[in-house]
């Protein structure tokens, strides 16, 4: 198999540096939801209002939502920069650029293409009409290009790296320079809404990314060893989800004390302890998905990786809990989930030391648990009231970013 890389994020360009003049907007190609058939108007008004969204803050003129790509109109330089950056963001594109629009004919195609082309530049014509009923094919116009290439001010090579896109529709044709690859993947929130077992170490951030990606809404829980939320909500746990934020604007977590767990499984052999607070976390992700109205549980378990991940000790915490588990890393290598967290700018924080509930899982657990075993120890710490009392406990915390 060919050297395969994950991207995780679009490439940071210097926008702050550089200078849109001759562009009139930004248009925004749809990845994925270009093949959902009957889903299709739906997906891109969710990706529409979340574009929308990201663009909080931010000035322009217009942002228009045509059939098959986004229209935006920046106010000035700032705005153009400011917008790329954030659409670097955003789940559900394949790539966008800065456009300048011209009639769809050819006078006005050539005329204009001066603008975004510096004199003397080299450049590589890549034309596609995607209205067919025009009186000129694609060819003919890059023919037109070069028979007039003596008032054009630049030259035209096919083997330059330097390239002009021109894309003709009916009425309008786009012409962009660098096409920026988007993130790809599914708008946040179109394929529902699911709760990420968030601990802050280096999985679970990038099971909640990957989460994303794939279009599911997160609710984060946390479960922490301090005595008091507002000490976990300070935590480095604030700055994780501050970068998981970016992808989606705001975020909505639940801060849940570990002790009433803690307590009652003072009473059960130390080396179950473990997979019996999955256990409890699972139940607990159950019941605020009933809150939240979410459909999944998303965790950062990936097979084999620690004694507490073997498929028995997954299957045995899992047992009991009906909601769907969504496990995005289960086929990573711990290396492969480290290059991701760096990616995505989390594995710094992930890495710094914390006062972690799994601390508990110092004595050594146990590998091979039964279903049966995991839930008689449950119901002998009565894990439903276990539940009920973390979850009074709970504070519930709203971001927006
Ligand atoms: P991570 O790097 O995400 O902490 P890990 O390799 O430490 O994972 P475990 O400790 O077995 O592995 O945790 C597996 C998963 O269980 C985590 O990815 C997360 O989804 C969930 N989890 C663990 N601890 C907590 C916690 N304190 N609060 C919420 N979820 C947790
Ligand atoms: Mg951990």
């Amino acid at each position: 198999m060919k050297d395969f890389k994950i991207q995780c994020q679009s490439a940071a360009l210097d926008d702050g540096l550089m200078d849109f003049k001759g562009f009139d907007c930004i248009v925004i190609h749809f990845g994925e939801i270009s093949i959902k058939g009957n889903n299709k108007p739906d997906f891109t008004k969710r990706l529409y209002a979340n574009i929308k969204q990201m663009l909080e803050g931010i000035e322009y003129e217009k942002f228009e939502m045509l059939r098959d790509r986004f229209v935006l109109y920046p106010k000035n330089n700032e705005g153009y920069a400011r917008s790329l950056e954030r659409l670097g963001r955003v789940f559900g594109l394949s790539w966008y650029a800065p456009a300048l629009i011209s009639k769809s004919n050819i006078d006005s195609i050539i005329r204009n293409s001066k603008k975004i082309i510096g004199n003397e530049e080299t450049v590589k014509i890549i034309a596609h009409r995607s209205y067919k009923e025009l009186d000129f094919t694609s060819t003919e116009l890059i023919g037109e290009f070069i028979n007039r290439e003596k008032e054009l001010r630049f030259l035209i090579d096919k083997n330059s790296n330097s390239k002009l896109y021109i894309n003709i529709t009916r009425e309008r044709t786009y012409m962009t320079r660098e096409r920026r690859a988007g993130l790809g993947g599914l708008p946040v929130g179109s394929s529902g809404r699911a709760i990420s077992l968030f601990s802050g170490g280096i999985d679970s951030p990038v099971a909640s990314y990957f989460a994303m990606k794939k279009g599911l809404g997160l609710v984060y829980v946390h479960v922490h060893a301090f005595s008091d939320n507002e000490e976990a909500a300070g935590s480095k746990i604030n700055g994780l989800l501050q970068i998981l934020g970016r992808y989606c604007n705001s975020i909505r977590v639940y801060y849940v004390p570990a002790y009433p767990f803690q307590s009652a499984a003072m009473r059960i052999p130390h080396r179950f302890e473990l997979i019996l607070f999955k256990r409890f976390m699972f139940r607990l992700a159950e019941r605020i998905s009933d809150i939240e109205g979410a459909d999944a549980i998303v965790t950062g378990e990936s097979l084999g990786q620690v004694a507490s991940q073997t498929l028995k000790n997954m299957a045995s915490s899992q047992s009991g809990v009906d909601q769907f588990i969504f496990r995005p890393l289960i086929g990573f290598d711990k290396n492969e989930i480290i290059e991701c967290a760096k990616s995505i700018d989390t594995f710094d924080i992930s890495i710094k030391k914390y006062k972690d509930v799994c601390s508990i899982s110092s004595i050594k657990p146990a590998t091979g648990t039964s279903i049966s075993l995991i839930d008689r120890l449950s119901e002998s710490i009565s894990m439903d009231d276990v539940v009920d009392k973390a979850l009074e406990l709970a504070m519930k915390k709203d971001y927006k970013f």
